[in-house]
């Protein structure tokens, strides 16, 4: 039953409740008035009939009493009238009249023992009150009945029995009742009209929020609500379409995205919002993690990382990391909870013995027992093997007592890629810069990278920042008038200022930047996902601390300047061989105009060039 009926339903119980207690109330008034009535009339008609008869004795006219009595039974109502004589009446005076002997059982009861008797007869037709009265001999009365009658104080002298029609006041309450009842029912449908037509639009409305929430919490904000009501009804209507309209926009646009990301991970409720919020907290786990590991300064610091998060977010209690060379089919281990191997040793020396790398697919011991030939015992274990890139490769060994926790375990491998989709690009990154901080290409003089290492792996470098949205700055840094420490001091003293340079260099710098060794006295630096303002504020570091360097040569104390050329990776062009080229060409902008000096480039520095 909707609402709207339920209400109507309360309402008319209501409503013929109290028409119900009106009309039996007026009943039962009705018919005690009508019975009281006849009953009054019944006693008053005794009252004449006895002092009627009694006038008729003093007057010594009794024998005349019948005429009396007919004109009595005359009165409206009375159906029939009759007298009774007693025992002790007959014996005294006679057998009186014929029809003066008691009719029925109630004539008798009454003159027996001088009580009223009233009795209603009743049928679908009719309706007659009998009355049967007592006449009872009293010495206080006025003629005094003991003066003529042989009889003591309260002997019952005679009676007299009367019927009465009673179907006008029946007629008349039934008459009065269907009235009552007609008004009733006119009533009820006017007042369940008036309800159903007042609440119906509440009702409305109320279904329409109960279905809109309904669709709400499967995630469609699609519903509209409307309404006919004015004021407060429309005012609420309104501001639910408000809401639900801001929420499928919001929503909407980010659901595309959630399922995205929820399909990779193992969430699901009933409750899409639900789901989504545990999905963006889940994001906002792994893009914490991904921030926090671009900022790691090499491979080992995210791995640990990584194995933090195993551990602490997934509980992982029994677990190995390994990295496969997959030039070489080495396979490392990078950390296991304890000293039990996952593998036996032959895994070590070649990776192809690993199941998970050389199928390059998830190995679960639930899915066949003994799956793996080359498992040191472990009861319930999954291997999972994670690609970096052609050359590297991962692979997640864990392990559990009994198949519930590894099935478990196995549950929230989508959450756990996701975080390691993050930190696959920056593992990429910190391998590449590992082989590159590793090379013994290097310059001797400073110990910097020098440009035959930069051109070999500067494309690769440059390939991997976008595909992981990697920025850089680039700086180019030459000193002033450095020809002249040379000419006047000789080039060991040159060589010591360009040592230092790289010195102050590598102090002004993060470990996630590349210092490189350009040319003589020209550094080229990478600054690592810097903004402008980062890379000037890098670039101004490095200009006043070279500048504030004092060097001794002989008596003589030098101080050297230094101009800095800054351009940007891809913003500016994504090709890092042109950024490098704008770099210079804005270094050079800053010796054209007065050196000493860090010059952003900027598109007018540059006409054009097909070199690139
Ligand atoms: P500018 O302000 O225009 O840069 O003037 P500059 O004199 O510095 O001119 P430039 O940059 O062209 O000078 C480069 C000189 O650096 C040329 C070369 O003799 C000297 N040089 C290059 N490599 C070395 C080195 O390893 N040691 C020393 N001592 N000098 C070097
Ligand atoms: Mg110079
Ligand atoms: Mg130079």
């Amino acid at each position: 039953m909707n609402t709207n009926r339920k209400i109507l339903f309360i309402v008319a119980l209501m409503l013929i409740g109290l028409a119900v207690a009106t009309i039996t109330n007026v009943a039962l008034n009705f018919r005690d008035y009508g019975y009281n009535n006849a009953i009054e009339k019944s006693k008053m008609t005794a009252e004449i009939v006895r002092d009627g008869l009694t006038a008729h004795m003093v007057n010594g006219i009794m024998d005349k009493r019948e005429f009396f009595l007919a004109n009595i039974a005359n009165i409206k109502d009375v159906q029939k009238l009759w007298i009774v004589r007693s025992d002790n009446v007959v014996r005294q005076h006679g057998e009186g009249l014929d029809n003066e002997h008691a009719r029925d059982a109630i004539d008798k009861k009454v003159l027996k023992e001088g009580v009223i008797i009233r009795e209603i007869h009743e049928d679908a037709q009719n309706a007659v009150l009998r009355v049967t009265i007592p006449y009872t001999a009293t010495a206080y009365g006025n003629p005094n009945c003991l003066a003529c009658h042989n009889a003591k104080e309260g002997d019952v002298l005679g009676a007299i029995s009367m019927e009465f029609n009673i179907n006008d006041i029946r007629q008349t309450g039934a008459m009065t009742i269907a009235k009552i009842f007609a008004i009733n029912v006119v009533f009820i449908i006017i007042a369940l009209w008036v309800t159903h037509h007042y609440f119906k639009p509440y009702m409305k409305l109320f279904e329409n929020l109960q279905n809109g929430i309904k669709r709400a919490r499967t995630g469609d904000f699609s519903f509209r609500f409307t309404t006919t009501l004015k004021d407060a009804g429309s005012e609420v209507a309104d501001q639910m379409n408000t809401l639900f309209q801001k929420m499928e926009e919001t929503f909407g646009g980010i659901k595309h995205n959630l399922n995205t990301f929820a399909s990779r991970s193992n969430i699901s409720t009933s409750d899409p919002l639900s789901t989504a919020g545990i999905i963006i907290q889940e994001l906002s786990d792994v893009y914490k993690f991904k921030k926090t590991i671009e900022h790691d300064a090499n491979k080992d610091a995210v791995y640990e990382r990584f194995i933090y998060v195993l551990k602490e977010k997934f509980n992982f209690n029994h677990f190995a990391l390994y990295e496969v060379d997959k030039t070489t089919k080495e396979r490392k281990l990078i950390y296991i909870t304890d000293h039990q191997s996952f593998c036996l040793p032959a895994v070590d020396k070649d990776a192809n013995e690993c199941r998970a790398y050389r199928t390059a697919t998830d190995v679960y011991s639930t899915d066949f027992p003994e799956i793996c030939v080359n498992c040191a015992d472990k009861k319930e274990y999954s291997c999972i093997p994670f690609n970096i890139n052609d050359d590297l490769s991962l692979i997640l060994s864990y392990s559990a007592k009994d198949v519930e926790t590894i099935q478990a375990m196995n549950l929230v491998l989508p959450s756990i890629r996701n975080y390691f989709e993050a930190a696959k690009a920056v593992i990429e990154s910190r391998t590449l810069m590992d082989k590159l901080r590793d090379s013994s290409l290097r310059d001797g003089a400073t110990g910097l990278y020098n440009r035959r290492f930069l051109e070999e792996f500067i494309d690769k470098i440059s390939e991997q920042a976008i595909r992981s949205h990697v920025s850089y700055a680039v700086l180019m840094i030459d000193i002033d008038y450095f020809k002249m420490v040379n000419d006047t001091y000789g080039h060991d003293a040159g060589d010591v200022v360009i040592k230092s340079l790289s010195e102050i260099l590598v102090q002004n710098i993060r470990k996630a930047d590349l210092p490189v060794r350009y040319g003589g006295e020209e550094f080229l630096v990478l600054l690592h996902n810097t903004t402008t303002e980062g890379a000037l504020g890098v670039a101004e570091k490095i200009r006043t601390h070279f500048n504030q360097k004092k060097f001794q040569f002989g008596s003589d104390t030098v101080q050297k300047t230094l101009s800095i050329g800054i351009a940007h990776f891809p913003s500016q062009s994504n090709s890092i061989w042109k950024v490098i080229k704008f770099a210079d060409i804005a270094l050079y902008e800053g010796k054209h105009t007065g050196r000493n000096r860090i010059v952003e480039f900027e598109d007018r520095m540059f006409n054009g060039g097909d070199q690139f």
